[in-house]
């Protein structure tokens, strides 16, 4: 299972694909991707190996520059297209990619069902799509700060949403997540050989440790929301 997420100039749809053939070692049983396509979430994903995704994705003209991707390894829900991530929330205009497992997800999924939220997918990962949707007012890092405390378990998430097209949100909490530093992009992912054709400055987060990562910018936060200094390393070209 992995996790990628891409905001720059290039096509976000090559980046995240190639990301994702590098993060196949780690095990999947399907793949996909949103992407911030002429203003919406654009989701494509498939069951099987990401040459099922590369093929239906084929001749499409996608063109965004922002988007996230996720190879998953079913835990909750059995392998298959609804289960598949990307999930989105009940209005389409927030999408997430996760690893790892919401352990208390039968609770925060009956109560967001309590307020008529209906599910798609059999996941513990949708309930974190719809309680984004729940706080977001316009900044989705104040959102996932005030959902990251109400997850328990071992995560890590990538979010976007349409309304802030520039913008990706990881979020480490167990599982690994690492930032890549590009020119006029930026980078994020399972781990650090899915960002080296791209970047050789990384910054690994560490557990509880939020990233607001745009085109031209990284910004890291702890749990509480207070921004953190952390200097990037450089992987030398020789590996
Ligand atoms: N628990 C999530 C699911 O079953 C994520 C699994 C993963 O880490 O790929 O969809």
């Amino acid at each position: 299972c992995g996790i990628i997420g891409y905001a720059g100039k290039n096509p976000a749809v090559l980046v995240l694909l190639e990301g994702l053939e590098r993060l196949e070692y780690r095990g999947y049983d399907s793949a996909g991707v949103a992407l911030i396509e002429n203003g919406r979430i654009f989701v494509e994903k498939k069951v099987g190996k990401i040459r099922e995704l590369i093929r239906s994705l084929w001749g499409k003209p996608l063109k965004a520059t922002v988007g996230i991707g996720h190879t998953r390894w079913a835990t909750h829900g059995e392998p298959c297209e609804i289960n598949a991530h990307p999930h989105t929330d009940s209005t389409g205009e927030i999408a997430v990619v996760h690893n790892g497992i919401i352990e208390n997800y039968r609770e925060l999924k009956e109560k967001l069902q309590a307020q008529g939220i209906q599910f798609k997918s059999q996941t513990d990962t949708e309930v974190i799509a719809h309680l984004i949707s729940l706080y977001y007012q316009g900044d989705l890092l104040e959102a996932v700060i005030k959902v990251v405390p109400e997850l328990k378990g071992s995560y890590a998430f990538c979010v976007i949403t349409n309304r802030e097209p520039y913008r990706i949100v990881g979020v480490r909490y167990g599982n690994p997540l690492v930032v890549g530093i590009g020119d006029g992009e930026n980078f994020m992912a399972s781990d650090i050989p899915a960002l080296l054709p791209f970047t050789r400055h990384i910054i690994p987060l560490s557990d509880g440790e939020i990233v607001d990562l745009r085109i031209d910018s990284v910004d890291i936060y702890d749990a509480e929301g207070n921004r953190i200094v952390k200097e990037a390393i450089n992987v030398p070209w020789d590996i």
